[in-house]
């Protein structure tokens, strides 16, 4: 039986698309090869939620299973209180977003949007409300009669996103929306993708495996790695505790220090590894009780904001940061000092997080 599809009725008021979507032990397996291993995610009603992690770890997959594009091996998915694992994809009532944005070349801005709704047999009267609603949210009206070959990169990514909700999908699924835009437009689209599920308040799954990206949009992340779920919480969790070593390396920029072994003050032989990001790392005051690291300046880099110092450690790099380099140089003595507080622990063999 397939998902609801919304009435005439909820589509002109909107209340047709909140959904829950659970992910209930899924794996995924293109012949002996394992591509996704028993995933268990609670996405809740109205949420945002990122995809996050290298490339190839599954993330479009499971987005593609949710939508029903690729069957799973084991496991289920729910929308709220319903089994859709055996359901096809047209009667999920989901929408997607690709990176090709996959416009139709020949049809106006109008009509590709309308698309979606033509299909569904929607009467005129109301895809043209539908069409104007979402075409006034996304600011498209004075495109509407264009083709999708006199827009610019941003504008198309627009109509795409608008072609997706002006039928009021349960949920919003994206894959790297923004990845052929360039840097500023990126930024820029991407307060636009947030400030608009703001306003839907629908439901809206988003891959990318941009950590900053993820972080901005986000209500909660779940980083992936090699098709098992590392850690779901909400951004700044990930960022101040992360549940393991992948995690730790994976978000921020620029990457977290790790020091093991002889290079932990104190950690000679111990199996801890001690994690510091370059962000709460600067040269240590006269005086201080926090975690310090000595040893020779390399490399100071300008970065605007702040500048990066690179320190040799014994053998390990360190990266701390200073607002201001005047009276350092490249071949003197150097300590780093961080807050006690902002150091992250990891046991060595499981990788996992220690209590500090
Ligand atoms: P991501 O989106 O995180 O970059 P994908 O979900 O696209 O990763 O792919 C995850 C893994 O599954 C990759 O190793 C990829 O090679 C493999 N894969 C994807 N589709 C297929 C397929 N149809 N047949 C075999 N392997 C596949
Ligand atoms: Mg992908």
């Amino acid at each position: 039986m397939p998902y609801r599809v919304p009435s005439r009725a909820e589509l002109q008021d909107g209340t047709a698309r909140m959904t829950s979507i659970s992910i209930q032990s899924v794996s995924k397996s293109y012949g002996a090869v394992s591509v996704l291993k028993g995933l268990d995610l609670a996405i809740g009603d109205g949420e945002f939620v990122s995809f996050l992690g290298p490339s190839g770890c599954g993330k479009s997959t499971l987005l593609f299973c949710i939508a029903g594009l690729e069957e799973i091996t084991q496991g289920r998915i729910m929308f709220d209180d319903r089994d859709v694992s055996g359901l096809a994809p047209r009667d999920r009532n989901i929408a997607l977003v690709f990176q090709d944005y996959a416009l139709y070349p020949h049809m106006s801005v109008r009509d590709n949007l309308a698309f979606p709704l033509r299909q569904q047999k929607v009467a005129d009267g109301l895809v043209r409300k539908q069409v104007d609603w979402a075409a006034g949210l996304l600011g498209l009206e004075p495109l509407l009669d264009r083709s999708p070959a006199e827009l610019s990169g941003g504008q198309r990514q627009r109509v795409a996103v608008g072609r997706a909700i002006v039928r009021n999908p349960a949920a919003l699924l994206m894959d790297e929306p923004l990845s052929n835009l360039d840097a500023s437009l990126r930024v820029k689209t991407r307060t636009e993708i947030k400030r608009l599920q703001r306003a839907l308040k629908t439901t809206v799954v988003f891959v990318t495996h941009d950590q900053e990206e993820a972080m901005v949009l986000s209500d909660r992340v779940a980083v992936m790695n090699d098709g098992v779920l590392q850690q779901f919480a909400e951004p700044m969790t990930i960022y101040r505790q992360p549940a393991n070593l992948f995690v730790a390396g994976f978000i921020g920029s620029p990457q977290m220090n790790f020091l093991a072994g002889p290079d932990v003050p104190g950690g000679q032989g111990s199996n801890r590894i001690v994690g510091v990001r370059p962000f709460d790392l600067s040269p240590a005051g006269a005086t201080g009780d926090g975690f310090r690291l000595t040893g020779e300046l390399a490399l100071i880099e300008p970065a605007g904001p702040v500048h990066y110092l690179d320190v040799q450690v014994g053998e390990t790099m360190i990266k701390g940061t200073c607002a201001d380099p005047s009276g350092l140089a490249p071949g003197a003595a150097m300590t780093l000092e961080a807050p006690g507080h902002c150091l992250h622990v990891f046991d060595r063999d499981t990788g996992l997080r220690l209590a500090t």
